[in-house]
């Protein structure tokens, strides 16, 4: 995790909130939905791969949340 990002007029700063992961499909860059864990997100895979044989590469994302703050 970032330590946060400072731009001209405000700072992206991490929250304490909790992480969102996703899995995405490499070959049409389809993602699944969002959950709470990443065997939750991966599961997605199963199905994508049941549709789409040929598509064989796969990523798990995960989110941190971030707000905006006023730089001072
Ligand atoms: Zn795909």
């Amino acid at each position: 995790m970032s330590g946060g990002y400072r731009f001209a007029r405000f700072e992206l700063v991490p929250t304490r909130g909790p992480l969102v992961f996703r899995a995405q499909c490499e070959v049409c860059e389809e993602m699944g939905p969002r959950a709470e864990t990443g065997d939750a997100a991966m599961m997605w895979v199963v199905f994508h791969r049941e549709d789409h044989p040929d598509h064989t590469a796969y990523r798990e994302l995960s989110s941190t949340p971030y707000r905006t703050e006023p730089r001072t």
